[in-house]
């Protein structure tokens, strides 16, 4: 009809109901967040390391399910279904979050005594948003993806203007939620949360028109049966929300996570080899060994990257000259330069890879790049610390982190999701779109151990000594600039081999 062929900015319609529903639900995702680390440390009394590693659990499982998601979806539910299961746990989990219960208080022996029903709520609401995202977060990207038939030059454009709803959902959530938290109350910051992804799942539900049947089942038949006397459709809802229950009890575990992430990524990788032995040759299959070399390097970016929502927020709470242009920003708040940044350059980028024409550089390359930034990132603040003296750092050069890392994140994210939907083979582009976030999964774990490398001893409730908590700051941010340049020069090196395996897709991308 013409409803679904109608376009705006030249895109599809149904484009534009994605970029709402993402954007309430990175609002969701992201003001939780936000709050999260401070939420530990001062509401419940964790210590740097056990918080920052409840957070690596939280956001690795976070990431690591939608390769489940993504495999249901493809097999069975279509992404359509999927991403409305999605989000219907979603806004339960975050409605969860925002109950807190009794805060933690310490004795004068130092010892610790936690609102230990609180802490299980709030443990099953982590799990439920972890359900969520395994739902929504790579099928709603594989769903973009569909819009655009094989060779439409709009595809790299569309998942631009995609990635900028994110991140004005993540905008407004790290001004609003973290503001909310950290000043009024830990319950109106994640309740506010909530209330957005209501939202984005009343945008997503009601769009339906717009999406030009796009995303529905391949399966329709077998979802419609029954097995023991219940439609299967129902069964895998109900199997899916029952798993609540089991990350519930592993995201207690950064050992079972640990773990969940080896096998994860081991049976992933054993059924890409197994995929491209049996069915694929050829170009297929050296486009998707070339797909899977740079997911293997996204791992490094996120690692460093994601020291955002843990590491960095604390440094910016204690280490941190606050004053932005004379206006006094809460830590939390930092983290909306990354989106602000992202929404100004977005564009900016996108239109710089096509005035580069045939000097515009290859995927690798651009991956590389990233890489080099993330950890130039760093240097800004290494050099930050140095010349603070005997004082906190100027705001100027964590938003100068920011900006790099950015930068990065445009090099590699938006075009590394692109890349996903067209260099998989149709019938796996779900499950590789959850490969890709497996990595970041990873990622995240690892970020958080790094992040323990600064971690403070705040337990005698004292604020830390500046000069020896900057010394810390200073150990892990050298650290991860040479990890960053390192790996990127390593990239840079092989991507001439990975271009070849690539055969030309990369061209395309850079429409
Ligand atoms: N910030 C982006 C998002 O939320 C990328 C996250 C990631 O892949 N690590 O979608």
């Amino acid at each position: 009809t013409s409803l679904q062929k109608e376009t705006i900015f030249g895109h599809p319609k149904g484009l534009f109901i994605l970029f709402f529903t993402e954007m309430w639900e990175r609002f969701s995702f992201y003001g939780m967040k936000a709050l999260l680390i401070f939420y530990l440390t001062k509401y419940h009394l964790f210590s740097d390391d056990s918080g920052n590693l409840l957070i690596g659990s939280y956001a690795a499982l976070v990431y690591a399910v939608p390769v489940i998601g993504g495999f249901i979806a493809d097999k069975y539910l279509g992404f359509r279904k999927a991403i409305i299961f999605g989000g219907i746990m979603l806004v339960l989990g975050h409605l969860g979050m925002a109950y807190e219960g009794n805060a933690a208080t310490q004795s004068m022996t130092g010892e610790i005594v936690r609102d230990n029903f609180a802490l299980q709520v709030f443990y099953f609401s982590l799990s439920l948003i972890i359900v969520g995202v395994g739902f929504l977060k790579a099928n709603i990207s594989s769903l973009v993806g569909e819009l655009y038939v094989k060779g439409d030059a709009r595809r790299d454009s569309g998942f631009t203007i995609f990635y900028m709803g994110i991140n004005l959902g993540s905008f407004f959530a790290t001004i609003i939620c973290a503001w909310l938290g950290e000043n009024y109350g830990w319950s109106y910051g994640f309740a506010a949360a909530g209330v957005g992804m209501f939202l984005g799942l009343i945008t997503f539900i009601s769009g339906k028109r717009f999406l030009e049947g796009k995303g529905e089942s391949l399966v329709p038949e077998l979802l419609a049966k029954t097995s023991f006397g219940i439609k299967n459709e129902w069964l895998i809802y109900g199997a899916s929300a029952l798993s609540a229950f089991f990350f519930w009890q592993m995201v207690q575990s950064h050992e079972a996570v640990s773990w969940i992430l080896k096998i994860a990524g081991g049976l992933s990788f054993l059924y890409i080899v197994y995929f491209a032995a049996t069915q694929l040759s050829g170009k297929e299959r050296d486009q998707l060994i070339a797909l899977t070399i740079l997911i293997v390097f996204t791992i490094v970016f996120w690692a460093l990257f994601e020291q955002a929502y843990t590491s960095l927020n604390l440094f910016a709470d204690r280490i941190l000259d606050r004053n932005v242009l004379g206006f006094e920003l809460t830590a939390g708040q930092f983290l909306s330069f990354n989106a602000l940044f992202i929404i100004l350059l977005a564009p900016v980028f996108a239109w710089l890879w096509v005035k580069l024409g045939k000097y515009n550089p290859n995927t690798a390359v651009k991956f590389s790049i990233a890489l080099i930034l993330v950890g130039l990132g760093f240097g800004s603040l290494v050099l930050g610390i140095n010349l603070s003296d005997t004082g906190k750092v100027a705001a100027f050069w964590l938003i100068l982190t920011y900006l790099l890392h950015t930068c990065g994140e445009l090099s590699l994210s938006p075009v590394g999701l692109s890349a996903v939907t067209k260099l998989s083979p149709v019938k796996i582009v779900g499950f590789m779109m959850g490969v890709w976030f497996l990595a970041t999964a990873s990622s995240e774990f690892i970020a958080s151990v790094l992040a323990n490398i600064a971690s403070i001893d705040t337990s005698n409730g004292l604020a830390p000594d500046l000069n020896l908590a900057k010394q810390s700051y200073m150990k892990l941010f050298e650290y991860l600039f040479y990890t960053g340049i390192g790996f990127g020069l390593l990239l840079l090196i092989l991507s001439p081999v990975i271009k070849k395996l690539m055969h030309g897709v990369d061209k395309e991308l850079n429409n």
